[in-house]
């Protein structure tokens, strides 16, 4: 299963592990360097291979990951992380993407609180950019949705349990999410 990480997320322990490329070693703690996707190798080695590379401009059909910065219903604005395929620095750093409730999933959807919540990271597609530059984004396809997130009473990390249903490592509460295929359990630090 893939395992995105984010800048500064505790991957584990020098005891567990040898930090390779991607990551940064603090006080005998391991941590994610860079956005991308965390690796072990067979000798322990734990590395994060960026999700950024080639240069590539979003357009419609550019595949993002972005966090959800605010919910105002029937939106959420969403701050863009990185381009699958593109280098970061690309991504335009001012103003939010949008994902509207008719753009989660298939079927209706009433509120987008009812699917993804604030501090979530979202793997999305792009659908247009409009004139003024706000980029419209749907989690519609089975591999977009949430790949990574926190109980909203705790912060505490979800694991996914059944059928899309998460629970907190933490409280125990039980959540529900539009998930991505690729939803990664995170790593408590
Ligand atoms: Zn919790």
């Amino acid at each position: 299963m893939a395992n995105i990480v984010l800048p500064g997320e505790f991957l584990g322990t020098e005891e567990e592990f040898a930090a390779g490329s991607g990551t940064r070693v603090e006080d005998g703690k391991i941590y994610a360097a860079v956005f991308g996707t965390m690796e072990v190798s067979r000798d322990k080695v734990v590395s994060v291979r960026a999700r950024v590379q080639a240069p590539k401009p979003i357009d419609a059909g550019s595949i993002v990951y972005g966090r959800v910065e605010a919910i105002f219903e029937p939106v959420a604005l969403i701050q863009l992380q990185a381009v699958e395929g593109g280098e970061a620095r690309q991504v335009p750093p001012e103003g939010y993407s949008v994902l509207h409730a008719s753009r989660v999933k298939q079927g209706y959807v009433d509120n987008v609180h009812d699917e993804v919540r604030i501090g979530d990271i979202l793997k999305c597609s792009v659908e247009g950019i409009r004139k003024d530059g706000e980029i419209g984004l749907s989690t519609k396809a089975p591999g977009l949705g949430v790949v990574k997130a926190y109980c909203s009473h705790c912060r505490g990390p979800l694991a996914l349990i059944t059928g899309g249903t998460l629970k907190c490592g933490r409280c125990g509460s039980e959540e529900r999410r539009k998930l991505s295929t690729e939803y990664s359990f995170v790593k408590q630090g």
